[in-house]
Parts: C-alpha cells; structure tokens; sequence
C-alpha cells in the first residue's frame, strides 16, 4: 500500500486520504501556482500508525526517504547536506480543518553541522541560528512535551540581561548562545539530546503528528463538531521557504473576502521578517495586508492575482496562508474561509450575484445553525451611549455578551459549571484555552490579530470575541485586566461587543440582531424550491410581524387561549368560568367576544390574504383560574362572591389528570357556548376586514383534540348554525373552513371517518408524542435525559419526531385521510415543525406544510429546499 503521495500526484478531492491541507496542496500544484514542493503522508498511514501503537512501519519508511530523495535531486539540495541542506516543514492536516488543534514543526533539517551549511548558503549567521532555535522550541513542545514557557523564559530572561526590548535587536551570537541553552533544556527535561539525524527528527515529527490525533485539545474539539475520532490525520512535509529571511521576507494570512462581514475585497494580515506561526499565534500583532501593496506592490499584485484565481476555482471565499522569501510569493496553505454567519449569507449572495455558484449551490450552504447566528444579539442603543468603556480592540466576531471574566480557561469553566456567565480575558489563547472558550459567552484577548487563534475559533462557535486589545494589560498570574487608571478582577462583569471590538464595564441589556435582508433574499430563493409551505405558530402582532418578515406563508397555528391571559381578558374570563347559569355566562363571553374580534381583526389585517388557522380554546380552565389570594378577593368582591365560594369552585375544576381531562373540544361539548363566541368574532371580524380592504379572507378555524368523527360532526354542527345565523344577519356571506387537529392516536386511526367532517387537518405532535408514549410533557424532563444517556431514546421525542412510533400513526393518518379525498390539506404545528431533523420525515411523509415558531421559519424553508436539492 502507499502510504505517501507526491504533491503532484493529489488533487482536491481527497481530502479523506490527504486531509484538507494535503489536497490543497496537491490542487494548487495541479494548478501550478507558486508552492513549495512536498508530499503528503495519509491517513491510512495515521490510522495504522495509532493502531499499532508505537512505531511508522519499514515500508512507511522507506516510502518517506524515497520521496525525500525526489525532492532532494528537484531542489539540488541534500536532507543533512552540510553545504546545502534540505530543510522541511512538518504539519498535520486532518479532513476537517481544526485550527491550532495539531501542531507544526518548521526547518527540520537543522542540526549542528547542517546549521553551517544554511550560513553558507544563505551567508547570514543571524538567521540560520534562528531558525535553529525555533526547530529546537517546537521540536520540543510538539514531539518531546517541553513547556514552550521554558523556551520563552530563557529567551526573556536573555533579553533582559542584554536590555533588549525586541527579538530583532538579538544579534547572531545570541542566537547561537540561545541554541546552547535550549539544547541543555532539551536535555534536561528529556534526558536526551537533541537528535541530530534528520530523519530521525523527521520520524519523531511524524509520530507526533500522528499522536496529536488524539489529544486531549484535539478529542475536544471534534466532539464539538461533530467530527468522526476515525478519520485520522494526515501529514504534509514541505520544503521551507523563509518568512524570516530580512525585511524582504514576511508571511501572512489573507482572506478573498472579509469573514466578518462578508465584504468584498482581500482581508488579512502579515509581519514581515516572521515565520509560519507567528501569525496564527498571534504572538505579535501583524499588519494590514494593504500595507503590503505600499511595501512590495508587485507581490501584492501577484497575491491578489492568485487569490481570485484560487477563488474561482474553488468556488468560495478562500482563506489563503503565505510566505514571502525575498520578494518571491509562496502559497503554503488554502481552504474554504470560516467566517461569521453573516458573512457566509453575503458571500453565497455576492457569488450568486457573480455567477461563480448557482442559487441552488447557495441554499445547500446554509445551516440551521448559522441562520441562529446571524441573528446575533446586539447592546440596547441607548444603553451603550450611557455606557462606559474600557477599552477597545479589534472585532473579532459579532455579537454581544456581558458576563463575569476569568483569567484561565479552568477558572472559566469552574464558574460556569456553577451557574455563572463567564467571559474570558487572556493575553492570547491557544488550543489548551478551548475547554474555556467553549463555556464563554466572549473572549477578550490583549494580543494577536484578526486571524489569531482566539479569533478563528471564536467566529467558529459564533461566539463574540475582541481580540488585541494591547491597551489593555493583562495579568493572568494577579488575576487582573489594566487599561488605563482602571483595573478589573476576577468576578467583575464587564459587556462586550464583538462587532464593534469595544469593551464595557458592568453589564448592558441587549436585543436579539436583525439582518433580515441577508436571510430575506435566501430565504425567497429557498421558497422558489420548497414543495411545502412554512407557517407560523404565531398570535400576537409582533410575532406575526416577525414570522412574516421571516418568510411564513400564513400562519398554521394561532393558540387562542395566549388571548385571554391581559388583565382585563382574564378577569372575563375567571367570571366566565365561575358562572353557573346561562345568564352570568353570557355576560362575560360577550366581553370576551369585543376582545376576540379585535385581535381577529388585526391578524386578518396583517394577514390580508395569507392563510389563518385560529385553534378554538384548549387548555383546561383550571389554568386561567386565581391562584393567590389577593386575587381570590378581588374575584370575589367583582362578582359578589364570598371567599370560600370562590375556593369552592376552583376545587370543583381541579382535575387529578388535566392533559387527558376536561380540555380542548370536550369543553365545548359542555359549554358549545365558548366556542360559538369565538367563530362568531372570526366569522364577523373577516367579513369586516374582506370588506374594508377586498381582500378574500378565507378564515380556518380548527378544533382541537378531536378523537372521533362523532365529536367533530356535532360540534361542527353547532358553529355552522353560529355562522349561518351571521350570514343571515349580515345578509352577506364570506368562504370559511372548519378543521381539526390530530392529537390523538384514536384520531389517527380513524382519520379517514373524520375526514367526513373537516376540511383540513394539523398534526399537534405535542399531545400525539405525549399520547402515543404515555409521557407527560411537562413531567418528562426528569427521566428523558436519563433515557439518553442509558440508550434507551435515540433522543427527545418532543423536539424530534419518534419515526417509529409517532411517525407511524401519522403514516396511517395521512393514508386514510388521503383515502377519502387526495386533496384535503394536511399541516405540522407541533414543536418537531420547527426541527429540520423532523422535517425530513415530514417531508416524506406528504404533509402540505409544516407551522413553528417565528424564529425557526427561515432554517425550516431552507432545510425542505435542501432536501429537494
Ligand atoms: C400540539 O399538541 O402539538 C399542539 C400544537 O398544541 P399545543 O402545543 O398547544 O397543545
Ligand atoms: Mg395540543
């Protein structure tokens, strides 16, 4: 088997066996661009590896020197050569980019003697003696386990003595000294030397690559993404080229587009005279990329040249990493940019826009999850203008967030295990931090750029982040952030805001973020495509405002019952429940009847046309009844009740099982008179909105908690007269619909018979799961989780449909229904119509459309058009 493939021999598509990296690499050699030659170790190499544990097999060896040789007779260069040595980078690269999470290892190669033969070749004894010690530092933190603090100390250490303030004022022999001294840490901590045999470093780099697989930092964060522990890593060794060649040299990172916000344009960072990880650890704090165009505008022109280029052919925003050795342009790396959410929804625009994808191509790249991020909370405006700031750095990922901060990444995860919203302030992060970041509603750093670990993996989660506040001091050892006069500790709150890069003492309220345009233009392209409507379970103005805004087509669901609870509503409502004869009925349902005709009117008006399906009253009156006592007098006083009359009553309602008790239409085959009330306010207030505004408005209104024909046919019976008598009255007539909703399996089974008396039907997979297991909505929450963890639940029922059980009473239900007439409109209100995982089998299983809640509108169009797709 091979386990080691050319660069020239990959290509993009193999990512399993090459990883991310390694078939870009191979792509972009494809393309012949301007990258270091190499060759890429696979991940069946990896898998093999960490299956026998301990060591890279002889035919992996020998695979490894022969293309080493080949690199060596392309580049006129010898792997140990004293004179003109081959130096190399190693780094891993799984499938799925982890950023920071494996580790790299430049200028392997270097040794004692071979450290001669880079002087020679490149005649500056500075650099060759740098590169020596950075080798020895990550050597020895990625293969051997040496605290990098070890090197840095040692490196601070030496510049204080030689009152030094930065690393270029370090002349040759202070590098070469600081070899001596790093090689003696190796030793002492390892209790060996540092290899001298190139490929004996190579062997160690390559195992530990391997190794770093399964890391702690690395286990982390798959899980957090959902990424498989088999896959393996694979690895990529490159010839180096120098960054830190002079001031002619630099490296960098750039994106095509901006990854915050999607703008168009090259985005990014480089340092000049730096190497590889400088940037990405955000050790020092680079400059804008435009600087590059003023200090070496022919590279700049090539950059942008090669990144359109690599753009267009990937079809993406490409995230782009970079070397320049002497003016000459290297590309070391490409991928698929991470960005923030809003961004990703202008990018998909802007290149349906250029053609370079299609619409369909840009649905299928939204997910549920970032059109959650996209509506990022942001502070109260006004709140902020009062608000007072602490300092400012660069946003780094949208959002806003106000919480306790915490100096280490344990101490953020203790506070927030105990209850607390933390945000994390550091000087920069690392892969170590991300158990920490992962638990933080923001992460603030001191250093490090748009591109800095801290950066990348905060606009990953979508959590808010400023990154390089260099005002801000920060001592993670006292427990203290300083800028300025102001010093905060741990425990104090502070707000920030990830979209601006400001940061705020104390704690601002905020509002949920709105970029309805981005999500507006997706979400009408994903209409175009989806077979079945998306509605609303919405009552209120404001929610139907949202929904409509969101892209529902109607609404699916208004619960009546969330219109009685105003002050007023409810005290109508508590006299209504307590009467005892048709005269003291009366009275307050005709109240109750004014109220309901206003909000059926402005529903219809916001509506116009779009279809309404009002759900005539179902809870349990108990609910709506007092349970303090100053309100039992208050109720008694209004309605010349005493006390204990009151009391009396409410005992007389209690019910020991109210979900199966007197509810929904069963309290209208007691007391129709609730129900005629409400379809007279809908009957009347229609027909007042169709003739003011002339538009047809076709009201529906829907029974719940049907379980037999019989029930249906004669509470239907009942409203027809409600509504004929109207008709008559008004002497005008207006269409109207009366249906019921499938909550009960009993209804299911003998769907076809109710069928003969409505008009449309609503799955309410909320009572149906709770009916069809025996689980209590409300009480359940206490041994679901437990039947998780034991396996015993794949998950929830509740949040996603139980194919199985509830899915297979819902598969009889339509086939009946669709038995006596194919074309009686079949809907989903319950919770799992807003759950894209649900919405593929209801989907399947034929529903006309599906109902949820406001926010949940857009990621539900998108997954059915996903799903055509
Ligand atoms: C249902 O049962 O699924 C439903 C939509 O009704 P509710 O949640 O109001 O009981
Ligand atoms: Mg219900």
């Amino acid at each position: 088997m091979n386990y080691v493939l050319d660069f020239s021999d990959g290509s993009k598509e193999q990512t399993d066996l090459l990883g991310g990296k390694g078939a870009n690499l191979a792509e972009m050699t494809k393309l012949r661009l301007p990258v270091p030659t190499g060759f890429t170790i696979t991940t069946e190499a990896c898998l093999d590896y960490l299956q026998k544990k301990d060591y890279v097999s002889e035919n992996l060896d020998v695979e490894i020197r022969q293309h080493i040789q080949r690199m060596e007779t392309r580049k006129n260069k010898l792997f140990g050569s004293v004179k003109n040595p081959l130096l190399v980078s190693v780094r891993s690269g799984s499938k799925f980019s982890m950023p920071g999470m494996m580790d790299t290892i430049l200028n392997l190669g270097l040794n004692d003697e071979t450290v001669f033969g880079l002087i020679e070749k490149t005649g500056d004894a500075r650099f060759a003696y740098d590169c020596y010690r950075r080798l020895l530092q990550m050597f020895g933190d990625v293969v051997c386990g040496i605290d990098k603090n070890r090197f840095e100390d040692q490196l601070d250490f030496y510049k204080s003595k030689k009152n030094y303030r930065s690393d270029t004022e370090l002349t040759a022999e202070d590098w070469q000294e600081l070899v001596r001294v790093f090689k003696d840490i190796f030793l002492e901590v390892t209790h060996k030397p540092f290899p001298q045999d190139p490929y004996e470093q190579l062997k160690l780099a390559v195992e530990a690559v391997f190794r770093s697989w399964n890391n702690r930092r690395a286990i982390t964060y798959r899980r957090l993404h959902g990424i498989s522990d088999s896959l393996g890593t694979a690895v990529n060794i490159q010839e180096m080229v120098f960054g830190n060649f002079g001031s002619q040299s630099g490296t960098g990172v750039a994106f095509t587009r901006n990854p915050a916000t999607g703008e168009k344009g090259i985005f990014g960072e480089f340092l000049l005279n730096a190497q590889g990880e400088d940037v990405v650890a955000g050790i020092r704090t680079p400059q804008p990329i435009s600087e590059l165009e003023t200090l070496m505008p022919e590279v700049y022109q090539e950059f942008l040249r090669l990144s359109e280029l690599l753009e267009r052919h990937y079809k993406d925003m490409q995230d782009i990493e970079f070397t320049i050795e002497n003016r000459q342009l290297y590309l070391l790396q490409t991928r698929n940019g991470k960005r923030t959410a809003k961004s990703a929804f202008k990018v998909c625009i802007q290149l349906v826009e250029e053609g370079i994808i299609s619409k369909e191509e840009a649905i299928q790249r939204i997910s549920p999850s970032m059109i959650t991020q996209l509506l990022h909370p942001v502070f109260e405006p006004e709140q902020l203008k009062r608000a007072e700031v602490f300092a400012k750095g660069l946003p780094a990922s949208p959002g806003a967030a106000s919480g306790k901060i915490y100096f280490t990444a344990e101490q953020a995860k203790k506070a927030s295990d105990a209850g607390e919203k933390v945000i994390l302030v550091r000087q920069e992060t690392s892969p170590e931090d991300i158990e920490g970041m992962v638990v933080s509603e923001a992460i603030v750093t001191s250093r490090g750029g748009m591109t800095s670990h801290a950066a990348v993996v905060a606009r990953g989660m979508g959590v808010c982040c400023v990154a390089g506040c260099e005002e801000v001091q920060v001592d993670e050892f006292l427990e203290q952030a300083t800028a300025g006069t102001v010093t905060l500790r741990q425990g104090d709150t502070i707000s920030v805001d990830g979209t601006t890069g400001t940061i705020y003492r104390g704690s601002i309220p905020y509002v949920e973020g709105d970029e309805w345009q981005l999500l507006e233009t997706i979400t009408n392209w994903g209409k175009e495509i989806a077979k079945i409507g998306v509605k609303a379970n919405a009552e209120t103005p404001s929610d139907i405002k949202t929904a409509l805004k969101l892209g529902a087509q109607g609404i699916g669901l208004a619960r009546t019952e969330h219109m009685f609870f105003g002050e007023q509503r409810i005290f109508e409502m508590r006299k209504m429940i307590l009467a005892q004869d048709e005269e003291s009925l009366m009275a307050p349902l005709n109240k109750l009847k004014e109220f309901q005709k206003e909000d059926f009117r402005t529903m219809f008006e916001l509506l116009q046309d779009k279809p309404c399906t009002i759900r005539l009253l179902d809870p349990p009156l108990h609910e709506f009844l007092p349970q303090i006592e100053e309100e039992i007098k208050h109720l008694a006083n209004e309605t010349q009740r005493t006390v204990a009359q009151i009391k009396h009553r409410i005992a007389e309602l209690h019910e020991q099982n109210p979900m199966l008790g007197h509810r929904g239409c069963r309290l209208a085959v007691t007391t129709p008179q609730i129900y005629e009330m409400q379809v007279a306010a809908i009957i009347e207030s229609a027909m007042a909105v169709s003739q003011e505004s002339g538009v047809a408005i076709v009201p529906e209104i829907m029974i719940p908690l049907i379980g037999s024909k019989e029930e249906l046919v004669w509470l239907r019976e009942r409203l027809v007269q409600t509504i004929e008598q109207i008709f008559e009255t008004e002497q005008q007539q207006i269409p109207y619909k009366i249906g019921t909703m499938l909550e009960i399996p009993r209804a299911c089974l003998t769907a076809d018979k109710i069928a003969e008396a409505s008009d449309f039907f609503s799955f309410g997979t909320n009572d149906l799961t709770q009916l069809t297991y025996g689980f209590s909505r409300d009480d359940s929450v206490k041994f679901i989780g437990v039947y998780e963890e034991r396996k015993l639940l794949k998950s929830d029922p509740f949040q996603h449909i139980d194919e199985e059980g509830v899915g297979a009473l819902m598969t009889i239900a339509v086939d009946k229904i669709r038995s006596f007439d194919s074309d009686i409109k079949i809907g989903v209100c319950g919770e799992v119509g807003g759950d894209p995982q649900s919405i593929r089998f209801l989907q399947k299983l034929g529903v006309d459309y599906i109902s949820c809640s406001p926010y949940r509108i857009p990621a539900a169009i998108l997954t059915i058009a996903q799903e055509i797709l």
